[in-house]
């Protein structure tokens, strides 16, 4: 079939298998050009491995450091002439490029937050590492069901007071308003349960209780604090309340892991287009005024190239730049003075025809084409595909 970008307000429900595949081929090909990155942990296993930081973190991670890689998703193979999902396809092309690279790496589909994920993955580490030295959580999931069988949604929404902004319209351009109540208790409650810090926790107990831990082993969390102009809706906002306790779990983690030695860190990254962020009410107004801000600046990074700053300087070297919390700041270049300045200026003054001109809204737009397989130059999108990409699982 030809396969087409089919758009509906924020979701795109088409992917392209080809286009995916030379998306994480660029993103392997960079990452090598950067040569050899030392000190990398060799046994890694990712929790959010198809996409955004989690998919980035894994190719830095076995392409850049030569690690051997666990990767834990949930993602929709093709069904019935419907696409797989981008996740699915960029994960079928990095299991691909590191069988041929000769690089171990086992794939788990299906929902990370279950017992029966969590046993499977701790049954691998065991019969083939014996320890795991490094521990990724990047999961960024709608909702969570819990042991009892219930599932709890999480929502994004301030909290407190209404929030009132803009969103752009991906077809037309036009500006939207929104206007977002604010959340109740129970909502904010569900928020936290879904991406607060009780699930990586979990992992993190159950990996030690199983006795699989290395000594000096690390474990990472990835957190967005963000720009004054987005707090209402972000920070300050239920999803906010999630990331507070990040530092929370974090400061648990490090306790339980003084008994055997390592450390668990909240790493706090720049805001870009991923599929998690897609979803957030009024991000496309920000991140295509940050875009503009940044490639003028010469200092606009995609996942990529957050992450590999981030191994390459950041996490082994003992010398991390760290905030007061503790956390490591890797949102350095988005939040320094100018680009903020330049951000906070033009916020507001956004309009349909001035859209390009004070923002990079073609940026948003190709970004999130890419995200999907789309609008990437190489690929022929005229010609015909097999949607069905097989991949080989340990679970799912
Ligand atoms: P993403 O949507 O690109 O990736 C999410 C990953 O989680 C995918 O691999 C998906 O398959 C997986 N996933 C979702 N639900 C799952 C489940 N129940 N079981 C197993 N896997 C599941 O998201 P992202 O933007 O890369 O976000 C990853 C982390 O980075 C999140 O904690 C997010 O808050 C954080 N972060 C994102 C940004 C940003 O701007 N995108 C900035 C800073 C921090």
């Amino acid at each position: 079939m030809i396969i087409e970008p089919k758009i509906k307000g924020f979701l795109c429900t088409t992917a392209h298998p080809t286009g995916c595949a030379l998306d994480v081929a660029q993103q392997i090909q960079q990452v090598r050009s950067g040569g050899p990155i030392e000190k990398t942990p060799k046994r890694i296993l990712i929790i959010g491995a198809s996409g955004g930081y989690g998919l980035a973190t894994r190719i830095v991670g076995a392409f850049g450091g030569g690690a051997e890689t666990l990767g834990v998703f949930f993602e929709r193979p093709a069904l019935k002439g419907r696409t797989a999902s981008p996740g699915w396809y960029k994960a079928a092309a990095f299991a691909e490029a590191a069988g041929k690279a000769g690089l171990y790496a086992k794939d788990f589909n299906g929902d990370a937050f279950s017992q029966d994920m969590k046993t499977a993955v701790i049954e691998t580490i065991r019969a083939d590492w014996g320890k795991v030295d490094m521990v990724v959580y990047s999961l960024a999931a709608p909702a969570r069901t819990l042991a009892s069988g219930e599932t709890v949604r999480s929502v994004l929404k301030p909290i407190g007071e209404p929030f009132s902004g803009a969103t752009i319209d991906f077809k037309t351009q036009e500006l939207r308003s929104l206007a977002l109540e604010p959340a109740s208790e129970e909502e904010i409650a569900a928020t936290v349960k879904v991406m607060g810090g009780e699930d990586w926790e979990d992992w993190i107990e159950q990996l030690s209780a199983a006795d699989v831990l290395a000594d000096d082993f690390l474990t990472t969390n990835y957190t967005y604090l963000g720009s004054e102009v987005t707090w209402p809706i972000y920070y300050h906002g239920t999803i906010g309340r999630a990331k507070e306790d990040l530092d929370r779990a974090a400061g648990a983690i490090n306790e339980q892991l003084k008994r055997q030695g390592g450390r668990a860190d909240v790493i706090v990254m720049k805001g870009l287009l991923t599929q998690a962020a897609s979803a957030i009410p009024g991000m496309s107004v920000y991140l295509s005024l940050l875009f503009k801000a940044m490639k003028a600046a010469g200092t606009h990074e995609g996942c990529l190239e957050q992450v590999d700053r981030l191994f390459r300087t950041q996490l082994f070297n003992g010398n991390q730049r760290r905030d007061e919390a503790g956390r490591i700041r890797m949102d350095d270049w988005e939040l320094a003075a100018d680009i903020q300045e330049y951000v906070k200026t033009h916020w507001g003054k956004i309009t349909p025809e001035n859209l390009n001109q004070l923002a990079d809204f073609t940026a948003y737009q190709q970004a999130f084409l890419n995200l999907h397989g789309f609008a990437i130059e190489g690929v022929d999108y005229a010609a015909e595909e097999d949607p069905e990409v097989g991949m080989a699982l340990v679970f799912g």
